[in-house]
């Protein structure tokens, strides 16, 4: 079956707070392992309503929240002020296009040996980091350039 480890995974959470696996969260969850990265609540809504019409834009949010605390979904909050969602996967970085809403992931060992030095230098134990860089991406600083 398709996602099973994803789905055995929410069960136990889910039953852990005393919660079910229903049949919408379900739908949810292979919906949001089939979107594109960095969804948002409204976006996945939308897709889950085409499959499964009778499950509300609070549900699809609320699921959303159980899928963090899961461990299955990160939340992102970058500068438009939208949070939106990703699976969980190896640690990256972003850049967000201004223009489009278009967000690249991008990973360098560069930065992460050089941000490994410098706390270091300064005895400061990291937790986590976050780099965002905000511009235009490619498409969208052509149309810039031609205008
Ligand atoms: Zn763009
Ligand atoms: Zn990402």
């Amino acid at each position: 079956m398709k996602y099973e480890t994803e789905r055995e995974q929410l069960s136990n959470y889910l039953a852990g707070m005393g919660l079910k696996h229903t049949k919408q969260r379900d739908v949810i969850l292979t919906t949001f392992l089939d979107s594109a990265d960095h969804v948002s609540a409204e976006q996945l809504y939308q897709k889950v309503r085409k499959k499964a019409p009778s499950i509300g834009y609070t549900t699809v949010y609320r699921t959303l929240k159980l899928l963090v605390d899961a461990g299955l979904a990160q939340e992102r909050r970058f500068d438009d002020g939208l949070t939106r969602y990703e699976t969980e996967h190896a640690h990256h970085d972003h850049l967000v296009c201004l223009e489009c809403g278009k967000i690249i992931e991008f990973n360098s060992k560069l930065i992460e040996d050089t941000q490994a030095k410098i706390a270091i230098e300064y005895d400061f134990k990291v937790l986590h980091h976050r780099h965002e860089l905000y511009g235009h991406c490619s498409d969208c600083h052509k149309k810039d350039d031609s205008a």
